[in-house]
């Protein structure tokens, strides 16, 4: 059954047989909210989740806005989102591994996991990957239907809302396990939600010092809190990096952890980088951009790791471990959550800045 309710207002209650969903549904800005959306059958080897509890992304906000990138990529018609918690709801005939009334979320990437990488340990890179919500139907509707093989059992004593946020989570352990953070110096550089995590991701994995950058006066503050030594306005606090300097031992931080994809924040990132350091990138860069490879990598003989998703499932389970062991600080981050009909509110509160995590609850 659909989430209707005997007393439900008709604008928002499906009929039986249809769901509610919010799809692109034309080539611009914005999203539409559908009741009538048919709710998709499970194939033999497929899970079908009742969706719960959702969060937006970053993505989604490039999805909302339409920019070159959604433009390129995203068919007109689908389902968009792709972090959430759900619980099964019917599973396919050959379906072995779970059962209706499991609560789970699901890794977004799905491949067929025939390809070189997938089979090399490697299928966050997969050449075949399909993204929910971005290539298929997502999680911003009452179902979807994954593979079995993305589906992933949340652990009892994780919360919905921490559940609903695994996806971006795991991009920020991804990027902190690959760079490598225990007992060493770490810039984060950008803290918005994903860098907000890293940041009580590196404290729960022993970092040492951690430094961070932003223009953020909030988002800084709040880095502060989950455990930053230092966070730094670059807009105002022109002499950051020989501060960090000064504070390394006059090398530079010995990991560099990108996670704003901004040009500035990138080369100043890198002149923060010890020689020999490592740096793990995550954000993205809008468009091409110059860079001075001689002075940030070659002659500094620096190691750079390129960031993408996941990995499955090494990342899933030092996930769970991590909020298992309860030193991850999620709350502050997860700002504000709305039913799914207020989904113009809640991506209003993601744009302008007001809210971080926005979740919406189905
Ligand atoms: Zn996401």
């Amino acid at each position: 059954m659909p989430a209707a309710q005997a007393d439900a207002d008709p604008a928002t209650t499906p009929a039986s047989g249809a769901m509610r969903a919010l799809t692109k549904h034309h080539a611009g800005e914005g999203l539409k909210f559908h009741t009538d959306k048919a709710i998709p059958e499970p194939g033999p080897t497929e899970v079908r989740i009742k969706v719960q509890k959702v969060g937006i992304c970053g993505t989604d906000r490039h999805i909302w806005e339409w920019d070159d990138w959604a433009a390129g990529r995203i068919p007109v018609g689908i389902v968009t989102g792709h972090e959430f918690v759900g619980v099964v709801d019917k599973i396919g005939s050959a379906v072995t591994s779970t059962e209706p009334g499991r609560r789970v979320s699901a890794e977004g990437h799905i491949t067929a996991g025939l390809d070189f990488n997938s089979r090399t340990g490697n299928a966050h890179i997969a050449r075949d990957t399909q993204i929910l919500g971005v290539d298929r139907d997502g999680i911003f509707a009452d179902y979807v239907v994954v593979p079995e093989a993305n589906v992933w059992p949340v652990h009892k004593e994780i919360a919905d809302k921490h559940a609903a946020i695994f996806d971006p989570l795991g991009n920020a352990v991804h990027t902190v396990m690959e760079a490598g953070v225990s007992g060493k110096s770490v810039l984060i550089s950008g803290v918005g939600i994903i860098g907000l995590m890293a940041v009580t991701v590196a404290k729960a994995a022993g970092a040492g010092r951690i430094f961070c950058t932003d223009i953020n006066p909030p988002r800084l503050k709040l880095a502060k809190k989950l455990g930053a030594t230092e966070a730094f306005n670059v807009a105002e606090h022109k002499s950051w990096i020989d501060e960090v300097r000064k504070a390394t031992r006059g090398e530079g931080v010995d990991v560099l952890c990108e996670m704003s994809g901004a040009p500035a924040a990138m080369d100043q990132g890198f002149r923060a980088l010890r020689n020999g350091g490592r740096a793990a990138l995550l954000g993205l860069p809008a468009k091409e951009f110059a860079f001075d490879f001689n002075q940030h990598i070659i002659f500094k003989g620096c190691t750079v790791l390129g960031i993408n998703g996941r990995r499955m499932w090494d990342t899933w389970y030092q996930m769970e471990e991590l909020l298992l062991s309860r030193r991850l600080e999620l709350d502050d981050i997860i700002t504000h959550e709305f039913p799914i009909e207020q989904f113009e509110k809640a991506f209003d509160t993601m744009r302008s800045g007001d809210g971080i995590k926005v979740l919406m609850n189905l």
